[in-house]
């Protein structure tokens, strides 16, 4: 790592010698995370010369999230980085880690940090992703899952329960499920929807995967609503109300996430339900772009403002985002793509299913199922579990309704 300082300044040195590309040079990313890996590889490998600072409130450098609810708490294997250190020295990379970003100040361009620092910058990427939505009742008995930290205490909680209760079936929810049954954890998932992932997917969907789980031994309770959780003696008891409460000596908490934008109070960047972004992805602030889990923007190919909490959009928006720190134009309108893998079902979307009037169920047996979703008579969303070679042509289908020019920045 010693050789972090002495890159850092041959980059700022040859980046004054030449200019820098677009005459930024220093660029800050807040957020160790996805997005900002991919958003620095674009950012030298397009021959940005200047300064490149990345700022993040945990203490290791970026990792990657979706196997902490999979193989890392099956296996407890430790999750590794997305690059290694040298990654970020070869690039001269400044690495100022386990230190939160508190302010942004735009008229003075500085990031300020938790202990006070100010750090300016020429350009900016915001990428703090998102956080756990917590329960109001009884949080302190509730674990969560969103960094390693989290997935190591989980697992060795999970290796000592005997019956662990769920609260919320979204994808995070019903992946631990599978992850606590297989481990050989008596699993309820308790869900106000009537079936799990509705508001995602749809009821006839979201019917299949309770099937699936209830298949494997899930008790799944649905269309109700957990209120609070209480320590009694040794166990842990989730109210619900309407019914009997269910006891458990662990209680995992996945009812979703928040984008991290607390810190922004007060800059000027407009926020609404994440950082409100134009479809090159620039914020309503000067020289500061986001990417990832916190950015809201309008989407031309959906013709739609979207935020998603996935991890193909967070890597190519890091990477589109800084193309347009650099001086593009372009929209960023991609197809989003995410996966779940639940017992043996491997699930794969394409596109947007939030919006849909109407959903087709192609094909669906106990091992399979595929799904469309249309808006207005246009495809947009397909569901495929256990088919991977239908996504091509629902993506290329998806694709084809390009409506690029439909509304202005
Ligand atoms: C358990 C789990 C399983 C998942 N599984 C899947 C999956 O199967 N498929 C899929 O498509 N997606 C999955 N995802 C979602 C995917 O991992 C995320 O969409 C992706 O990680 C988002 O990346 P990001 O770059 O937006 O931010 P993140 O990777 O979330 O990183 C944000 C970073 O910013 C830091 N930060 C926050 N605030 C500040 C601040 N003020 N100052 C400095 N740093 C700050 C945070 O500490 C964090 O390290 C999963 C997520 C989780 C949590």
């Amino acid at each position: 790592m010693s050789n972090i300082p002495r890159l850092a300044e041959v980059y700022w040195f040859v980046g004054h010698l030449v200019g820098g590309v677009g005459d930024v040079d220093r660029i800050v990313l807040v957020g160790a995370s996805l997005a900002s890996v991919h958003a620095i590889d674009t950012l030298r490998s397009n021959d940005y010369a200047g300064e490149i600072v990345l700022v993040g409130a945990e203490s290791q450098v970026p990792y990657d999230r979706p196997p902490l609810s999979k193989e890392a708490l099956r296996t407890g294997h430790h999750v590794s980085p997305l690059r290694g250190p040298e990654w970020y020295a070869d690039r001269g990379v400044r690495l100022e880690l386990g230190r939160a970003a508190r302010g942004l100040r735009p008229a003075t361009r500085t990031v300020v940090l938790e202990d006070g620092h100010e750090l300016s910058y020429d350009g900016l990427v915001i990428a703090t992703g998102s956080r756990v939505r917590r329960l109001r009742h009884g949080d302190e008995h509730i674990c969560y899952l969103r960094t390693a930290d989290d997935a190591a205490a989980l697992r060795e909680r999970l290796r000592a329960a005997t019956r662990v209760a769920v609260i919320g079936g979204g994808f995070l929810g019903l992946e631990v499920a599978a992850t606590a049954t297989e481990l050989g954890v008596h699993t309820t998932v308790i869900e106000v929807a009537p079936v799990p992932m509705a508001r995602v997917l749809g009821d006839e969907v979201g019917e299949w995967f309770r099937r699936l789980h209830e298949r494997h031994g899930v008790a799944m309770l649905c269309g109700r609503l957990a209120t609070g959780v209480d320590r009694v003696g040794e166990e842990y008891v989730v109210s619900v109300p309407g019914r009997e409460p269910i006891r458990a000596d662990l209680v995992v908490g996945a009812l979703g996430a928040v984008p991290v934008v607390d810190w922004l109070a007060g800059s000027g960047v407009a926020v609404s339900d994440g950082v409100v972004c134009d479809f090159t992805l620039r914020t309503t602030v000067p020289d500061v772009v986001a990417a990832g889990d916190v950015a809201r923007w309008y989407n031309p190919l959906f013709d739609e403002d979207m935020r998603v909490e996935q991890w193909t959009n967070a890597a190519e928006q890091g990477r589109h985002a800084a193309l347009t720190l650099l001086g593009a134009e372009d929209a960023y309108a991609p197809v989003p793509y995410f996966w779940s893998d639940q017992f043996d079902a491997k699930m794969r979307f394409v596109g947007r299913a939030t919006a849909a009037d109407e959903i087709d169920i192609e094909n669906s047996t106990d091992r399979r199922l595929v799904a469309t979703f249309a808006r207005h008579g246009h495809q947009i969303g397909a569901l495929c579990v256990n088919a991977p070679t239908e996504l091509p042509r629902h993506r290329a289908a998806i694709a084809a309704r390009s409506n690029l020019s439909s509304r202005p920045a």
